[in-house]
């Protein structure tokens, strides 16, 4: 399936189009875990420097593909870093009415839910986006004569199914757009939050709900867009009292592995293509946000896009996280995660980390057929 991807060749032109913004692109690799790889093969992936990473060429163990992206975070980049160099800096613009999104991308296993939420002892990108968009308001300076006020939603899709994550039990809600162009899901759950602990006591149980829902429905987490909401609203006190808001978008996307091969069971052939067909078009808007050519952006192909139409691209700030995992049982999904994060690439000829082994010549019993087509000379 390679050779069928045209993403696989594009170099996107720096500063790309004017008239909406590029997606950033990082990469994350997380760290070799041995027990994910049963042969003990070692990594097949590993980073360069701050920008590129190669991979072993599958067709050909002597080459590696090189690839370049905005951001390469190596296995030892710790939550901290990722935060600050690929999440703190959008933030400020939610407190002036503008959009932003980050999403985590990549195929399951690989390190999105580590990366966007991760632990109590290594908090990802929600916990620490949310706290500094409540330092960010704290630090507002009363003189410049706004309030603010901040509020959550949470939500999921799940075959193109939008369901409300604060309200369990709800049924499918609609997405639809305002005369401004902005999105909204009316019915969704909106609660008010005036702080982190706030934010936490809401946030927790539902995210605790989706896990159990997931092992009973069949890996449903790693088949489903977790998205969290964060809409930060600002209100002039003096007159006219200009009303602004801001939407910050933290996605935990469903993986991005190739179903038909993987095979999840119950999922008939013909409709594994169509399971996530959020994913796909996601992967079609950025490239066609990112390319630079006046294509059409088909936002409204599927409704993770089509929620986030006013939060991707445009004037909104979005930064996709690709998450992908070094063994070589990832290799194929790895593959083609970074065939659509890459800015470019390029075959490098020269062997990775694959030593040659020297094979102890035996003085084996060589049959007759083996003799005619080896050639050796003995
Ligand atoms: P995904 O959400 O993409 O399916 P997870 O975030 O659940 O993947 O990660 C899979 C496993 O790898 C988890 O056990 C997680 O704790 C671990 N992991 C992922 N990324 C890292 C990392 N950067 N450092 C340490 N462990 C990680
Ligand atoms: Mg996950």
């Amino acid at each position: 399936f390679f050779e069928s991807s045209n993403m696989a060749q594009r170099v996107a032109p720096d500063g790309g189009n004017k008239k909406t913004s590029r997606v950033r692109v990082a990469v994350r690799l997380r760290p070799y875990m041995s027990k994910q790889d049963k042969k003990d093969e070692g990594p097949c992936v590993r980073g360069l420097d701050s920008q590129n990473l190669e991979i072993i060429n599958w067709r050909n163990a002597t080459e590696t593909v090189k690839y370049h992206f905005d951001v390469f975070h190596g296995e030892q980049t710790t939550q901290q870093e990722v935060f600050l160099s690929s999440v703190k800096p959008i933030l400020p613009h939610i407190l002036n009415g503008q959009n932003a999104s980050v999403f985590a991308y990549g195929p399951t296993g690989a390190g999105k839910t580590h990366t966007m939420l991760g632990t109590s002892e290594q908090p990802g990108v929600i916990p620490r986006a949310v706290r500094e968009v409540f330092n960010l308001v704290k630090a507002k300076d009363e003189d410049e004569g706004w309030d603010y006020s901040i509020g959550m939603s949470y939500l999921e899709i799940y075959n193109e199914k939008v369901l409300d994550l604060l309200s369990p039990g709800s049924q499918d809600l609609p997405i639809r757009e305002d005369k401004d162009k902005n999105i909204l899901i009316p019915g969704l759950t909106h609660t008010p939050i005036s702080s982190f602990s706030e934010f936490d006591k809401h946030f927790v149980p539902a995210s605790l709900n989706r896990t159990t829902a997931s092992t009973k429905l069949n890996q449903r987490s790693s088949r489903s867009h977790a998205i969290l909401l964060i809409k930060v609203v600002r209100t002039q006190r003096a007159f006219p009292h200009r009303q602004q808001t801001g939407k910050l978008y933290l996605v935990d996307l469903a993986g991005s592995e190739d179903n038909r091969r993987t095979g999840n069971q119950g999922i008939r052939l013909k409709e594994s293509g169509a399971i996530n067909l959020s994913l796909f078009t996601l992967s079609k808007v950025v490239d066609s946000l990112n390319s630079g050519t006046a294509v059409r952006v088909p936002y409204r192909d599927s409704k993770l896009t089509r929620l986030l139409q006013d939060s991707l691209g445009g004037s909104a700030h979005s930064v996709m996280i690709t998450n992908i995992a070094p063994e070589y049982k990832y290799y194929f999904d790895t593959f083609s995660a970074l065939n659509f994060a890459a800015k470019s690439k390029l075959i490098v000829n020269k062997p990775f980390i694959r030593e040659t082994v020297a094979v102890p010549v035996l003085p084996v019993k060589r049959s007759r057929e083996d003799h005619e087509a080896g050639g050796s000379g003995t």
